[in-house]
């Protein structure tokens, strides 16, 4: 067989960032404002944390207006709302969005609803989510969107191929089951209650691996030749582990994505892209 190739993450969104900047660069020269994405953190979830400085850190770098709003662990449902609201009204303030998990005093899905759907970059608001669904244009969440956009730069068809998703969220595996659904693949997906989820995966040209369990996906899981896409970020005493056996898998599939280096920077760079085509959208209705 021929050498495993990396599905390589960061390299891929590394480009999309470049682009975005240069593009926000052209913006600024042409006095026609930018980007801005407001980011909304409640309480004092370490991993939370981590992510909304990469996001930050990312807005920074491409050029964007960067609005961070740290509020404390007992903030009130209404307060939160409250705050949604003035950023759906907010001129400079093109995507928002609200760090998961929220504290448990606080229903999450309110809060995700009463974000503008044309602002909603994590493209979780039930509106884009059924224009997902239905095949309505729609912003895609941010980590599916990541994961298509890797496939198809290197140029792996979907069309016809068997594909299993690993995991049904509504944030990885239900949309990019849709979504892989929609470039004509066939798509089962299994989840905690499957038995024998290997006589599904064994059978896949392509499997997604999104379940939250350390080196979920072994050898004996995979057909030669599959696409494994490994979204598992599990954070262990060794370091980051993916939900796929990377080391065992390897030798026997076509393409893998590392973790870290694979869907995690994708995920990353998405949300800039989302952000990008949230204002490109608001500058047009003008
Ligand atoms: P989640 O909401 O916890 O969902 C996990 C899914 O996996 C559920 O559908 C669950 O089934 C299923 N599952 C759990 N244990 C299983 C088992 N033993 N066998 C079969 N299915 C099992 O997780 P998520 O938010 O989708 O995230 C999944 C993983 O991806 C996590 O490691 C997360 O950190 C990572 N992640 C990475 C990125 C990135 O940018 N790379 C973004 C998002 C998430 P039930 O529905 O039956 O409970």
């Amino acid at each position: 067989m021929e050498r495993t190739g990396i599905l390589n993450g960061r390299e891929c969104s590394l480009r999309v960032r470049e682009e975005i900047k240069k593009e926000v660069e052209e913006l600024k020269r042409a006095g026609r404002g930018v980007p801005g994405l407001a980011v909304v953190l409640v309480g004092d979830n370490p991993a939370s944390r981590v992510y909304v400085g990469q996001k930050e850190k990312a807005c920074h770098e491409a050029g964007f207006g960067s609005y961070l709003y740290r509020l404390p662990e007992g903030t009130t449902q209404e307060e939160l709302l409250s705050l949604v609201e003035e950023l759906n009204g907010k001129e400079e303030v093109h995507g928002i969005l609200v760090q998961l998990p929220l504290p448990g005093h606080i229903d999450s899905d309110r809060v995700l609803e009463a974000i503008s759907p044309a602002k909603d970059v994590d493209g979780f608001h039930p509106v884009n989510m059924g224009h997902l669904v239905t095949g309505l244009p729609c912003t895609e969440p941010c980590t599916p969107k990541g994961i298509m956009y890797l496939l198809e730069s290197y140029g792996i068809g979907l069309e016809g191929k068997k594909a299993v998703v690993l995991g049904r969220s509504n944030i990885v595996g239900k949309p990019i089951a849709h979504m892989l659904l929609s470039k004509n693949a066939t798509v089962t997906i299994c989840h905690s209650r499957t038995p024998d989820i290997g006589s599904y995966t064994r059978e896949a040209d392509i499997v997604i691996a999104a379940v939250g369990r350390p080196r979920f996906l072994g050898a004996d899981m995979v057909k030669e030749g599959a696409v494994i896409v490994d979204v598992g970020i599990n954070r262990l005493e060794e370091g980051l582990v993916g939900d796929v056996d990377f080391e065992a898998v390897k030798d026997r599939v076509s393409w893998i994505t590392p973790v870290p280096g694979g869907v995690g920077p994708m995920t990353i760079a998405m949300l800039l892209l989302n952000t990008m085509e949230a204002f490109r959208s608001s500058t047009k209705e003008q």
